[in-house]
């Protein structure tokens, strides 16, 4: 009867919100660069969650493409927007979770505009990162008379595999911890935004140590900003412990294989595994398979305590307006979508399920209000 089909479609339902609540996908448009003026670009429509791509036949079918988000900024969203769609996210690491924000994209993609902002800021420009800890410290603030909360910060660099602190300037030792190794990084207290600033140009300093380009290095490294937060309870005195990881991913565009030799190549090829491993385990953990990959990159293994569990995971993919960069777009969109739509569940529930857009979702919502009302 349909009491049957009504708990199946709930059970549906409910496993697409948990999917999307555990993984978001965010997706933003950079602005034409210089003020071109009406220039054709791929993007032809941003709207609710969806973006749509002009494809020239070169690219397959000559035609449209519409890729759907749980959010899609177009290119006039502004720094504040994009913040307070995420605020809630990170707002929650004051209440224990685990947060792991990842900006993905091809170099020049609008990444470290998104993350830390442009290279002039001002309180419009500011990016997320700054923007995370003074929301941090403001709603810290607002709960001090309740909880104490301690707010530390490390700033990693992740270059050919190799972990680097950039909170100093030594090299830093890999220690064993959850049997994992991760990077003994530097941690250091902060509780204002002057100190967070004056940390990220340390930060931004030492990264630029032994690269002849800074620029040349930042897009082929990865650099994450994790924020470590303790809070304790004045009257029980029992704690609580949440992180928050910032990543700017190096960029994700494919080496040309005929050019690239030497250093670039080798450049390539690790950042090409350790994005493939990042896509494994995203795609790994969205269909609950027993075994995550983690131990395939230094990457997945220094976030796996934000990958996965309770935590919650945003990656956040730019794309450039270009037609120029239609090639790449597409290619981010499809990583992108493989992320956010992977099979749900190996067992493959049935046809439904295997797809978690928006209007799926809505679908769902539509038929079992229309099974209540029968
Ligand atoms: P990526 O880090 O992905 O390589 P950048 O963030 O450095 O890319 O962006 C490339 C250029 O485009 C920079 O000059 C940046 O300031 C500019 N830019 C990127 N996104 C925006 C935006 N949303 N609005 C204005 N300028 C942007
Ligand atoms: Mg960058």
């Amino acid at each position: 009867g349909y009491h049957k089909v009504l708990e199946e479609n709930r059970k549906l339902y409910n496993q697409v919100q948990d999917l999307k609540g555990n993984i978001r996908v965010y997706c933003r448009v950079r602005p034409f660069l210089g003020g071109q003026p009406s220039h054709y670009s791929s993007v032809s429509n941003v709207e609710e969650g969806n973006i749509s791509i002009l494809t020239p036949s070169k690219y397959g079918k000559e035609g449209k493409k519409i890729f759907n988000f749980n959010r899609a900024f177009g290119p006039s969203a502004t720094q504040a927007e994009v913040f307070s769609d995420m605020q809630p996210l990170i707002r929650s690491v004051l209440d224990g979770y685990n947060v792991c924000i990842f900006a993905y994209g091809q170099t020049g993609s609008g990444k470290t505009h998104t993350m830390s902002g442009p290279d002039e800021l001002t309180d419009e420009t500011i990016g997320v990162n700054y923007r995370a800890l003074g929301d941090l410290f403001l709603l810290s603030e607002q709960r001090k008379d309740t909880i104490c909360y301690d707010i530390n910060v490390q700033m990693l660099e992740i270059y050919n595999e190799q972990v680097r602190d950039l909170l100093t300037t030594d090299e830093i030792r890999n220690s064993s911890h959850n049997g994992i190794n991760v990077p003994d990084a530097n941690l250091v207290p902060v509780s204002s935004t002057s100190d967070v600033i004056n940390l990220m140009n340390l930060g931004h300093k030492n990264r630029a140590v032994g690269s002849t380009a800074m620029n040349d290095r930042s897009s082929r490294s990865h650099s994450c900003l994790t924020v470590h937060v303790q809070g304790r309870y004045l009257t029980s005195g029992s704690t609580i412990r949440g992180s928050m990881h910032l990543v700017d991913l190096a960029g994700s565009e494919r080496a040309d294989k005929s050019e690239a030799t030497g250093d670039r190549l080798k450049e390539a090829q690790h950042i090409n595994k350790s994005l493939s491993a990042l896509g494994d385990v995203i795609a790994s953990l969205a269909s609950k398979n027993a075994h995550v990959p983690y131990r395939n990159s230094k990457l997945t293994q220094l976030l796996q305590d934000s990958l996965g569990g309770q935590a919650k995971t945003l990656m956040f993919v730019h794309i450039s307006p270009e037609p120029e960069a239609l090639g790449e777009t597409l290619s981010t969109l499809k990583f992108a979508e493989r992320v956010s739509t992977i099979e749900l569940g190996a067992a493959r529930v049935n046809k439904d399920a295997s797809s978690t857009s928006n209007s799926d979702v809505k679908e769902l919502k539509e038929q079992i209000a229309s099974l209540k009302g029968a």
